[in-house]
């Protein structure tokens, strides 16, 4: 049975670390670790989570599916779970969009990432997925890649100004929906 698993936060030096690449997918506690996943991420409404975040240096992450309370703008996917990816081909196009952190609560910032990206990956049962991710799900995906290479989206953004609590960024999102209804 999938149990919730405890955030590791910036500081933790698990999150700084190059994660391992994922031996024998098959194998039941890497299974119980990607259902862990799922059910942490969803406890927490986040938009994904990567091993890292749950003590476990492994190349895993998942991209959570449903629509967020913390991120309200998010379209609604299926769920995906991503192991040993590799990321084939990116856009030149970089777009700057707000990020949060499960591991580093309190806190959005404007992060510049490729608009687009083509992502080789296994899914959980060991087939080779290829796939193409736009807009915020090729967000995502960047942000969480970063996790297994030892990487948090502070260390991209290229201004401290960019840097907002996640209580302003609620007041901006609320402020620019009702902006849009007028
Ligand atoms: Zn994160």
């Amino acid at each position: 049975m999938a149990q919730q698993r405890e955030i590791t936060e910036l500081g933790n030096p698990v999150l700084r670390q190059r994660a391992e690449s994922v031996e024998n997918i098959s194998n039941p506690k890497i299974q119980q670790l990607i259902d862990d996943l799922i059910l942490t991420a969803a406890e927490a409404s986040g938009v994904g989570i990567a091993a890292p975040q749950v003590s476990e240096s492994l190349r895993i992450f998942i991209i959570a599916g449903t629509a967020s309370s913390r991120y309200p703008d998010a379209p609604e996917t299926e769920v995906r779970v991503v192991i040993n990816p590799e990321i084939v081909s990116v856009s030149d196009e970089v777009e700057k969009g707000w990020e949060g952190c499960l591991s580093i609560p309190g806190l959005r910032a404007l992060v510049p990432r490729h608009k687009y990206i083509r992502a080789a990956y296994r899914d959980r049962n060991n087939n080779l997925v290829e796939e193409d991710f736009l807009d915020f799900a090729a967000r995502v995906f960047q942000h969480e890649y970063d996790h297994i290479n030892g990487v948090v989206f502070l260390d991209r953004v290229e201004s401290s100004l960019e840097i907002i609590t996640e209580n302003e960024y609620m007041k901006l999102v609320t402020e620019s929906d009702s902006e849009e209804e007028e």
